[in-house]
């Protein structure tokens, strides 16, 4: 088979080092054709992600999508760069430590707030100044997990981040049908992830899968970019609006 992103163009937000999500799916695009962006967030990741974005020869920015000057400069970038974007992988989340381990009552209003501004507002906000680069139709992709639908110890505020974003997710591919540009999530089962290590137990998490889903295995983070590439390619043209589950089967369990 041909490479299913040869001749499009791919933004993908949210390399922090090798271990993210994004990165996994950074290095599925490059192998399918896509020519590709990278962008990272604050100076401390600026080195590791340029030295990443070297092996893909790809395109380094930075930048904070809680920032909407940031997300305009961005588009500015690209603009000077070369111009259109065919698809746009959003693999970012954030919440403090301490609100993923006590009990959910005691989430602060800014711990609350936080998770939504940068784990689901910023879909919106990234949709906002990045679609109208795909003038020729495109795909949205981002990415959540269970604890969105379903009560998983110590995911707590960022669970209910993932439901907003997952909502998100639904308005945005309604309106945005109508161009072309689909929007649709990736329900990725848990992966050691900088990010992931900051949920409390989550080595449990971890052993908890491998028992009992289905595959009788955890994800492997190649399995949640050959998704992403399926959904960006002329494959997933006629998918829109959905959360898809790469997580070993795991979220059919009732028991
Ligand atoms: P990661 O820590 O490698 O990636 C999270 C990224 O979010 C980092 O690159 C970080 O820089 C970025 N980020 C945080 N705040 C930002 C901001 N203000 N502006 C720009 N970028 C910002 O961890 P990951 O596990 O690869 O997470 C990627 C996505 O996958 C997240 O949405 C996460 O919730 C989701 N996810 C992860 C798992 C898992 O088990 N690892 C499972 C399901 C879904």
């Amino acid at each position: 088979m041909a490479n299913l992103l040869e001749g499009k163009t791919a933004l993908i937000l949210g390399v922090a080092n090798r271990w993210s999500l994004a990165w996994a799916i950074a290095q599925a695009f490059h192998r399918e054709g896509a020519r590709l962006a990278l962008t990272y967030q604050g100076d401390r990741q600026r080195e590791v992600v340029r030295e990443l974005g070297r092996e893909l020869g790809a395109l380094v920015l930075s930048c904070d999508v809680t920032q909407d000057s940031e997300l305009e400069r961005l588009a500015a970038d690209l603009r000077a760069a070369g111009g259109g974007l065919d698809a746009i992988v959003h693999s970012i989340a954030f919440a403090q430590r301490e609100d993923l381990s006590r009990p959910f009552l005691e989430t602060s209003r800014s711990g609350y707030l936080v998770a939504q501004e940068v784990s689901a507002s910023s879909l919106v906000a990234v949709a906002r100044a990045l679609v109208p680069l795909m003038s020729g139709g495109g795909s949205l992709t981002t990415l959540t997990y269970l604890g969105s639908i379903r009560v998983v110890p110590n995911y707590n505020v960022m669970g209910v981040a993932k439901a907003a974003l997952e909502a998100s997710v639904r308005y945005l591919a309604n309106e945005l049908g109508p161009q072309g540009v689909r929007v649709n999530a990736i329900s990725a089962g848990p992966v050691k992830t900088a990010s992931a290590r900051g949920i409390k137990d989550f080595s449990k998490m971890l052993e908890g899968v491998a028992e009992r889903a289905p595959l009788r295995r955890n994800t492997e983070p190649g399995e949640v970019a050959d998704t992403a590439v399926f959904l960006a390619s002329e494959l997933g043209r006629g998918v829109t609006g959905n959360i898809l589950f790469v997580d070993a089967g795991f979220q059919l369990l009732g028991m």
